[in-house]
């Protein structure tokens, strides 16, 4: 090799180290996955171990998390943790996805669906999503528990989980970037969120019904509004609360807010509703997460 030749292919093999170095700057994505807003979902049937459709919807589920999965990484995403957010957090069909991601399962967590969430992430996606149980629209409207909430609030605005996930990967600096499910949802979480991008899987007729696009056809939607979000993120802004955050639950029942009361951090605000501050979204997050799951019953 002549002198100059070797320089130039010194020159050239450092300039490819460069723009290596340069592509493989970390972008960590948080993908957090319900089922209610997958593509097809419409009643309790294809949502639980009992239904006679729901092996069958599991694959739905892992499928669309797979399709954001491939675009996330496909858009220049190095990292990803999903989880699994919806029942008994453990509908994702683990040996269907990647092997190069992580993946939270199970419940009580202290940051509910968003678990794993921390301030290295970029980018948060809600895949499966649904609107809030104060929304007359949406495909099993419902905010965290349909059978015992009728209404979360935060600083007094009636919160989709998407609004209270969104905030508590504010709390991190994260923002949300994308969300699918159904219309109703999409509307609700754009309306809250701002410009996110949106992934319409369905139509809701109503509570239990849908015109709904097919697998395929849903899993491509959703590629490519996460391809587009991550081209785009340095548009996003997380979505951030005022501190101290207040939290106001209105219980279907009557009995939850008068034990709740008790308690001196509660103040029972109506018959059915109490109301809590805490100083952040962790604090909020872990005590909508204690008055869910505990019961002196608890085991083991
Ligand atoms: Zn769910």
């Amino acid at each position: 090799m002549k002198f100059d030749t070797w320089w130039l292919a010194l020159f050239v093999s450092m300039m490819g180290f460069a723009v290596t170095g340069h592509a493989q700057e970390k972008l960590k994505i948080y993908i957090s996955a319900d089922m209610e807003g997958v593509v097809g979902v419409v009643t309790g049937e294809q949502l639980g171990p009992s239904g006679f459709e729901y092996n069958r919807f599991r694959e739905f589920m892992t499928q669309e998390v797979n399709a954001a999965i491939e675009a996330a990484f496909e858009a220049g995403a190095t990292e990803v943790v999903v989880s699994d957010s919806h029942g008994n957090g453990q509908n994702l069909l683990m040996e269907k996805l990647p092997k190069n991601i992580m993946l939270v399962r199970s419940w009580p967590r202290p940051l509910m669906m968003m678990q794993g969430i921390d301030e290295t992430f970029d980018g948060v996606i809600f895949i499966g999503y649904h609107s809030s149980t104060t929304n007359p629209e949406g495909v099993r409207a419902h905010t965290i528990s349909s059978a015992r909430l009728a209404d979360i609030r935060l600083n007094g605005v009636s919160m989709p989980e998407a609004g209270i996930n969104a905030a508590i990967a504010g709390q991190f600096n994260v923002p949300v970037i994308m969300v699918s499910g159904d219309d109703a949802i999409v509307k609700e979480a754009t309306a809250l969120l701002g410009d996110i991008e949106g992934a319409v899987v369905k139509w809701a007729y109503g509570f239990h019904s849908a015109k709904t696009l097919m697998p395929e056809a849903a899993y491509d939607l959703i590629r490519e509004k996460v391809k587009k979000a991550i081209g785009r993120i340095k548009d996003f802004k997380p979505y951030k609360l005022k501190t101290p955050v207040q939290l106001d639950v209105r219980f279907k029942n009557y009995r939850p807010s008068e034990v709740l009361s008790y308690l001196p951090i509660v103040e029972r605000t109506d018959a059915h509703s109490i109301r809590y501050v805490g100083k952040d979204m962790i604090e909020v997050s872990k005590f909508l997460e204690f008055i869910l799951t505990y019961e002196p019953s608890l085991e083991p």
